[in-house]
């Protein structure tokens, strides 16, 4: 396996003519249908499509065209993304089939700037979940061990980047599962500012929590991803009304990073751990200065984004309703098409336990005590973020609270799985930018599990955030280490 290198040093060998964007785009479908399938990475390959995609983007090279700053780059994109005439499942039954009849904004963008999308990846049903097993279609498998998992619910995006299937794939975060699968992965993920990346296009989830976020093997290529696909778009009223953030220089020297101590000691694996206070050592060695903040609401992060979240959801998926838009019927292209497509094959468990939960939330003689409570708390979170702001410059946490565990260990424990995401929910409700950068290794039953760091700034520092980020994976080797092993046929 030759794992592609950074989207960024692809980009440029297809512009010098080392290689075709039609010879990129054929290596990655081979690895797509090779290591890809053994990983369970990819709902969908589109190969036609690729190749269509890169063979007009070698004729409009060679007629002379500016090449865009992605030129013939196979991207991986969640199957809760629109591209249009290719199928979107979401990861569940109900729109088996379902092909989109338009492009999300944030993935036109990708396009236009030259990038060729090869397939749509594995997840959670409709994005619920953290490590893929709530897919129809079966969990996928982490590159570094393929008996556990590789989070979720965005985990084939992260496995696509992580088994070096693709340099850059795009995912979705509600409340971690970019930054999760991007930990357990060994990669780099960006839950960017709430509204910083149009939704247009994203199957929703919680609409107030959604952000498309990108997961690629550096920093550098988060930093261009970015720079391509946020910015405002006049379709989703939520954008906001600014351009996409360019890289930013920054440097540790003199950074306060606040440290939320009670985080760092409360069921953290002892591998984990290390690996954390090690990073924090060195940020302090490169002149950081690390400040102890309390965020005092913080304990109430997993039950407000669980009453939030499932809330959000049940109304998002009413639409999905079988009974009000009739079964089997077949999608015809429009979107009454997709809403008429959920053709009885039925909601998975996790899906029906949220809409269950959501509804109840938010019924008249419940709403005050659950629903508007939860709001409230969101808010008090919230606050608790924009206090630590005003005496450290960004937030540092491991991005789970263990490394990837083993495929079945918490299928049948709904609570246990929602504890994944202790770490990485408040971003989400507090609408924050927060980065998940590899900071090592730990070892457990005899394999070597990547470990993630956290990085959370203040609202619409994505480029600080990520200049940041950029600096400890420059100061450190963490990201030059080898590529996750092939999975021998042993991942059936
Ligand atoms: N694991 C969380 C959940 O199940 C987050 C999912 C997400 O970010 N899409 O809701």
């Amino acid at each position: 396996m030759s794992p592609h290198p950074d989207a960024r040093a692809l980009r440029d060998a297809i512009v010098r003519g080392e290689l075709s964007a039609s010879e990129a785009v054929e290596q990655s479908l081979e690895q797509a249908q090779g290591e890809g399938a053994r990983l369970h990475a990819f709902l969908v390959v589109d190969a036609e499509g690729a190749r269509a995609r890169a063979r007009e983007l070698d004729a409009r090279r060679a007629a002379g065209e500016d090449p865009g700053v992605l030129f013939g780059v196979p991207v991986a994109l969640k199957s809760n993304l629109c591209l249009e005439g290719v199928e979107s499942n979401c990861g569940s039954r109900i729109l088996e089939g379902w092909t989109a009849p338009y492009t999300a904004t944030c993935v036109q963008r990708l396009l236009d700037a030259g990038a060729v999308p090869v397939g749509m990846t594995n997840m959670d049903e409709f994005a619920m979940g953290s490590s893929t097993e709530n897919s129809a279609y079966g969990a996928a498998r982490n590159p570094w061990d393929p008996t556990r998992t590789p989070g979720g619910s965005s985990g084939g995006s992260a496995v696509a980047v992580a088994a070096g299937i693709v340099p850059l794939a795009l995912g979705s975060d509600t409340g971690g599962s970019v930054r999760q699968p991007a930990a357990l992965c060994g990669i780099a993920g960006f839950k960017p500012t709430y509204g910083r990346v149009s939704r247009f296009g994203l199957v929703a989830f919680g609409s107030s929590l959604d952000q498309v976020s990108p997961l690629a093997r550096s920093v550098g290529d988060l930093e261009l991803a970015l720079s391509v696909i946020g910015g405002h778009d006049p379709a989703d009223s939520t954008c906001l009304e600014e351009n996409a953030p360019q890289p930013e220089l920054a440097q540790l020297e003199g950074l306060r990073i606040g440290v939320p101590d009670a985080l760092l000691s409360e069921g953290l694996d002892p591998g984990v751990r290390a690996r954390v206070e090690e990073a924090i050592a060195h940020f302090e060695a490169q002149g950081a200065q690390r400040v102890a903040v309390e965020l005092p609401h913080a304990e109430h992060s997993i039950s407000t984004y669980y009453v939030v979240a499932t809330a959000e959801a049940s109304s998002n998926l009413a639409r999905f309703d079988g009974v009000r838009f009739g079964l089997r019927a077949q999608g015809d292209g429009s979107l009454d098409g997709m809403y008429a497509a959920t053709r009885g094959a039925g909601f998975g468990a996790e899906v029906e336990r949220r809409i269950l939960l959501g509804t109840y939330v938010l019924s008249a003689g419940y709403v005050d005590a659950w629903y508007r409570r939860a709001m409230k708390v969101r808010r008090l979170i919230a606050g608790d973020f924009e206090r630590a702001f005003e005496s450290v410059d960004l937030l540092l946490t491991p991005t789970t609270p263990e490394p990837a565990f083993a495929l079945g260990d918490k299928a049948d424990d709904p609570v246990a799985m929602y504890l994944s995401d202790v770490m990485t929910v408040t971003a989400n409700l507090a609408g924050l930018p927060a980065v998940s950068v590899p900071c090592g290794f730990t070892r457990e039953g005899g394999v070597e599990l990547p470990v993630g760091l956290q990085l959370i700034g203040p609202a619409r520092a994505d480029a600080r955030v990520l200049g940041i980020a950029r600096c400890f994976e420059e100061t450190t080797e963490h990201r030059r280490q080898p590529a996750p092993r092939v999975a021998e046929g042993g991942a059936a």
